[in-house]
């Protein structure tokens, strides 16, 4: 799949929330009023024994960003060396690349270091359900997630064509209208999503392909040494921070705490997945896929 880089709009994070989507606001006055009532009958009442507790503050989404923690900018964020630590984010799965979405969005210099070749070098993994995450991914720069899915109905089926598991609205008998846009889950290719993230990269140089890492060590400045098989050669590099993205295997966790003394747990279940053409299915296609819906994103 090609990334498209065409659409890269520039990002910044809110001035007003600072990133965080939200704004502290005081107490409204009905509580504060409350409370001065319940603070002045303490005050005169001789058997109360527990004082009230002041009202706190409420977050209120930030009605500049409306809750995505970003703005939007004329050109890149210029890379702040002397505030921020120098990343290295090893993994280039979603992981790795919402934070260094994140990472660009805040001029905080970073590297991403990915083993693969190249995006499409394999498909990793099919689909993705993100569940209500349509404000979070608006806080990647995301606000609208092309070639994403609602569905409204979910059948599990065994070999035999036995509904064994089935939920969704339509399940629960309410209308698709009914659902706010926030509480949808979307059903997206991995792929489709990934390359929606790293669009956001564009041709960004701290991107790196085909580094794979196989040794790190901290060193004598404090910084972190770290070497990666580039093809035939081996390629060193430096970072004052190491994120480990670089999934369930991960050698950033095998080199810091080691296999053995925190082993990858096996949980007793294996769940394979798959997406194949409906033709394939043959006769029974219809039997599957009867009355199923989704409504484009
Ligand atoms: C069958 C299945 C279905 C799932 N369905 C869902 C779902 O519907 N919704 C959901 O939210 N989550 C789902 N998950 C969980 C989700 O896939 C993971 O949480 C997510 O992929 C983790 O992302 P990651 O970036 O941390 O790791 P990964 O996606 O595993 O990415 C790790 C990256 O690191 C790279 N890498 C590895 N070693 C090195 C190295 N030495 N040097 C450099 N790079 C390296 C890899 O090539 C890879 O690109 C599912 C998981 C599975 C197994």
């Amino acid at each position: 799949m090609k990334i498209n880089t065409d659409k890269n709009p520039y990002w910044t994070i809110c001035l007003s929330c600072h990133g965080q989507g939200k704004i502290m606001r005081g107490p409204s006055r009905k509580r504060r009023r409350l409370f001065e009532n319940e603070l002045h009958e303490y005050e005169i009442s001789s058997d109360a024994s527990v004082a009230p507790k002041p009202p706190t503050a409420n977050m209120d989404v930030c009605p500049l960003c409306v809750g995505s923690g970003l703005q939007s900018a004329e050109k890149a964020v210029p890379v702040d060396f002397k505030k921020y630590p120098n990343v290295a984010i090893i993994g280039g799965g979603i992981g790795g690349v919402a934070l260094a979405v994140a990472c660009l969005h805040r001029g905080i210099p970073f590297t991403l270091y990915e083993r693969d070749e190249s995006f499409s070098s394999r498909s990793q993994g099919y689909g993705l359900t993100l569940q209500q995450a349509s404000k979070a991914v608006e806080g990647l720069g995301i606000f609208s997630l092309e070639g994403g899915l609602t569905s409204t109905r979910h059948v599990v089926y065994n070999p035999e064509g036995k509904i064994i598991g089935e939920w969704g609205l339509r399940k629960w008998g309410k209308t698709f209208l009914e659902q706010t846009s926030r509480r949808k889950n979307v059903h997206i290719a991995r792929q489709t999503f990934r390359s929606l993230l790293l669009q956001q990269l564009g041709n960004s140089e701290p991107l790196r392909w085909g580094h794979k890492l196989t040794k790190l060590s901290s060193n004598q400045n404090g910084t972190v040494d770290l070497t990666f098989q580039v093809g035939e050669k081996q390629e060193n590099a430096q970072a004052d921070l190491v994120v480990g993205a670089d999934g369930i295997r991960s050698v950033v966790r095998e080199l810091l705490i080691g296999e053995q003394k925190s082993p990858l747990q096996y949980l007793g279940c294996i769940v394979v997945l798959g997406i194949c053409p409906l033709k394939a299915l043959g006769d029974t296609a219809s039997l599957y896929l009867i009355r199923l819906r989704c409504f484009k994103q």
